[in-house]
């Protein structure tokens, strides 16, 4: 007699559970069966001096910086954790629902989310608060560099060791990951966000021109790198004369852009050099062929994987799809669950 699965596997079937890449940057929604849905900024408007919030993610990030007195558009993860526990639940509730209203069920789903490896208990348990708040019938976590090792198709169940190198806008997670577990690791606060600092301050010192963090980045995503490649490039940057307080356009260059951005990328390599350094000797033996795998939006930064190379000797490469590659992981763990339940926060 054919068996039929029980009502609870058949509901489960139906329902859209769903993974989160929580990022400092950007959070990004995968919904099981189809894939990631929404990725949009971390940033929430909110009315001055409550929590009330205006809007969430694309539509709040075209407001940063540009608020009128009584708006603040605010990172809510920024430093790369919680900075604000009650903005950023009301930012998971919204992406949450956001990508679950949208399909025709009443099932809740069940979530994972990722969260930074050095999130505390309480950051923790509000985070689980406000998917259960969103409607998750069961909440679940995952440490980001994990759920970046699974999405870039790393092998994390196996006993050889894999290093996977994250790198976000708040932070950068590193990790050595064997048998399904976290052996040692990093997690530094310098990452994308501060690189653009550094140009921020280059932009001040060097040519008198005061930028706003958006040209910051807009100068890093298109002449930055941290290791020269390629020809020198050129790019006319706009910004308002320090002295004169009058706009003015500049012409930089990319040997200066490197030059700036020189400290924070150090400190991102020197991460992983002490990561190695306290890795196992067996697992260390195991990163000398299958070297370092870098993700997370800052991967794209030209050059870098060449820098990593050239500090530790090992063999580097960028995952594919290093942006959404937390949220392909949270995923394949949704996907799996059964096999991959160990890799859970517990
Ligand atoms: P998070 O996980 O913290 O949300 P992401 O993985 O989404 O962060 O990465 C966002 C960071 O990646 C930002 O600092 C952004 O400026 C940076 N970034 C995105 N694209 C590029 C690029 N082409 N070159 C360098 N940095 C980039
Ligand atoms: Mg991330």
């Amino acid at each position: 007699m054919a068996s039929f699965p029980n009502i609870r596997s058949l509901l489960r079937f139906f329902s859209n559970d769903i993974g989160i890449d929580l990022g400092t940057a950007n959070t990004l929604v995968y919904v099981k069966g189809q894939g990631v849905v929404l990725c949009e900024p971390s940033v929430v408007a909110i009315r001055k001096g409550s929590n009330h919030v205006l809007a969430v993610g694309t539509d709040a990030k075209r407001m940063l910086g540009r608020t009128p007195g009584s708006v603040v558009a605010m990172r809510p993860m920024r430093g790369g954790v919680i900075a604000n526990f009650e903005v950023t639940e009301e930012m998971l509730k919204y992406f949450i629902r956001k990508a679950h209203n949208d399909r025709r069920t009443m099932l809740s789903p069940r979530v994972v989310v990722c969260v930074p490896t050095g999130s505390t208990q309480v950051e923790k348990r509000a985070v689980i608060n406000a998917a259960e708040q969103a409607g998750a019938s069961e909440a679940y976590l995952v440490e980001e560099p994990m759920a970046a090792a699974i999405g870039a198709g790393l092998p994390v169940s196996e006993p050889g060791g894999n290093l996977i190198v994250d790198i976000g806008g708040g932070t950068t997670e590193v990790a050595v990951i064997s048998l399904g577990g976290i052996v040692n690791g990093q997690s530094v606060r310098i990452a994308g966000d501060a690189m653009d600092e550094a140009i921020i301050r280059f932009m001040k010192e060097a040519h008198d021109i005061v930028i706003g963090e958006r040209t910051a980045e807009d100068i890093k995503v298109k002449i930055g790198s941290a290791y020269k490649v390629g020809d020198k490039e050129t790019m006319a940057v706009r910004g308002r004369h320090a002295t004169s307080g009058l706009p003015r356009t500049v012409e930089i260059s990319s040997d200066e852009v490197r030059a700036a951005i020189s400290d924070p990328v150090g400190a991102i390599s020197d991460a992983v050099k002490m990561t190695l350094e306290q890795t196992p000797p067996e697992l260390a033996a195991d990163l000398v062929d299958c070297g370092i795998v870098i993700a997370g939006g800052g991967a794209l930064l030209r050059g870098l994987d060449q820098l990593l190379t050239k500090d530790t000797g090992l063999p580097c490469r960028v995952a594919d799809a290093p942006l959404d590659g937390v949220a392909l992981g949270a995923g394949k763990i949704l996907e799996e669950l059964d096999t991959l339940r160990q890799v859970l926060v517990q």
